[in-house]
């Protein structure tokens, strides 16, 4: 069976413009994704009554699922539910319980104008499905198409997020959700090639490899190889990835380091300079790192890592603060003060300034101080200030996982 394809429109001028960022893009994608739903397009349009209409009378004949979210408001420039009526050639209706609920809003207003906009919120799509707001506000709407369904959500995150959970559930049903694989400290396109090998040229799988700075996903798609076909394929292209991928579940570098640690009875810790407590921001991300995370020095100064780390200062001295030797002396600090099995010790130089021919910017040295003993790795990291810093942390969580699985 062919995965049904949707389509997601967001509406606002703010949005066009700059002025906002749109997240409800991703979010209803991602529902949609992992419903087993592919996303054939997705787009923003002003609040332009014309312009929408005729956006939705092409991606109504295009997609099976089409979801709006944004204009249902009260104000004059909320023109969805009205370019929608247009574009399906569907009367509105004022539906009288949503009204009654809208009323004491209503009444707040003492220009009859206003209190007027705030009752089109009760205006339906004849036949439509009607998905309830929280109080006072519009509600959700699903409506046929030729096709499948025409979705109206209201632009708020908050208000949309719920009435989008209720609709996952829907979108779901029967469909594969997406084989998600996670790794670090790899290429892109050393994953992409890798996984391609494994997949041949075969049809019934669909590849997309997403990256961000220290962290790459591997997306397979069921293209008609069905769901025992999909977790097939994604066990051997996890074989394939071996210990570079460490999730096949989606879930993040932090919460498998911090999963490792809590299976394997270890502590963690982490002395940071270059990444200014970026790796201890991730592990704390994650509810419940109190369970096997205990704290972070944020050692920036020579001074601090000299008072807290007991670095010593002859070794500071000869070697330079981004050096092996004070990596490791770092990582067996912290994992003295702050009384933990296993410390992650990052040193290094994010730029712009503080480069040097022997040192570039870029360069950064790590320390994994364990009961097994310590391990240092030096690396360098083209990009900016915020990319080196942003890798070094990933880097950090990924040798901390490498410690834990024994790597
Ligand atoms: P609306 O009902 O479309 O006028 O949207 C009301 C408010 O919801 C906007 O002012 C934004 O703060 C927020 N909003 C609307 N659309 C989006 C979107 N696509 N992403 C994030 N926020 C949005
Ligand atoms: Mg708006």
């Amino acid at each position: 069976m062919n995965a049904a394809t949707a389509a997601v429109v967001t509406v606002g001028t703010e949005l066009v413009t700059g002025l906002l960022v749109d997240t409800n893009t991703s979010e209803v994608s991602l529902a949609l994704v992992r419903a087993g739903v592919r996303v054939i397009e997705a787009v923003s349009v002003p609040d332009d009554e014309a312009l929408l209409a005729a956006t939705l009378r092409r991606l109504i004949a295009d997609a099976d699922i089409v979801v709006v979210t944004g204009g249902l408001g009260p104000t004059h420039d909320d023109i969805t539910r009205e370019a929608t009526a247009a574009a399906l050639g569907i009367p509105l209706v004022r539906d009288p319980v949503i009204e009654a609920g809208l009323a004491r809003w209503a009444a707040r207003h003492t220009d009859a104008r206003a209190s007027e906009r705030i009752l089109v919120q009760a205006d339906v799509l004849h036949g439509a499905r009607v998905l309830p707001a929280l109080l006072g506000t519009a509600p959700g709407q699903v409506v046929a198409t030729p096709r499948g369904s025409l979705v109206l959500l209201p632009g708020p995150p908050r208000e949309m997020r719920p009435l989008l959970a209720g609709l996952s559930a829907e979108w779901g049903q029967g469909a594969t959700p997406p084989a998600i694989l996670r790794c670090a400290a790899v290429s892109e396109s050393d994953v992409q090639v890798a996984t391609q090998d494994v997949l041949g040229g075969r049809a019934d799988v669909e590849l997309t490899v997403l990256a961000a700075p220290g962290d790459v996903r591997v997306v397979l798609f069921d293209h008609g190889v069905g769901a025992k076909g999909l977790a097939a394929v994604a066990r051997d292209v996890a074989a394939r990835l071996g210990p570079l991928c460490y999730s096949t579940d989606g879930s993040s570098l932090a919460e498998t380091v911090l999963r490792l640690a809590h299976e394997g009875g270890e502590t963690l810790g982490t002395a940071e300079s270059c990444t200014g407590g970026l790796v201890a921001a991730a592990l704390t991300a994650v509810p419940g790192a109190s369970d096997v995370f205990t704290g972070s020095i944020v050692s920036y100064s020579d001074r601090v890592k000299m008072d807290q780390l007991h670095v010593p200062p002859g070794m500071l001295a000869q070697y330079g603060a981004v050096s092996e030797h004070v990596a490791r002396a770092m990582a067996e600090g912290a994992r003295a003060a702050l009384d933990v099995s296993l410390a992650l010790a990052v040193t290094g130089i994010a730029g712009p300034g503080g480069g040097s021919d022997a040192k570039p910017v870029g360069t950064v040295w790590f320390a994994v101080s364990s009961t097994r003993g310590t391990r240092c790795e030096q690396r360098h990291f083209p990009g900016d200030r915020e990319i080196v810093r942003a890798r070094s942390a990933a880097l950090g969580l990924d040798l901390l996982r490498r410690s834990l699985q024994g790597l």
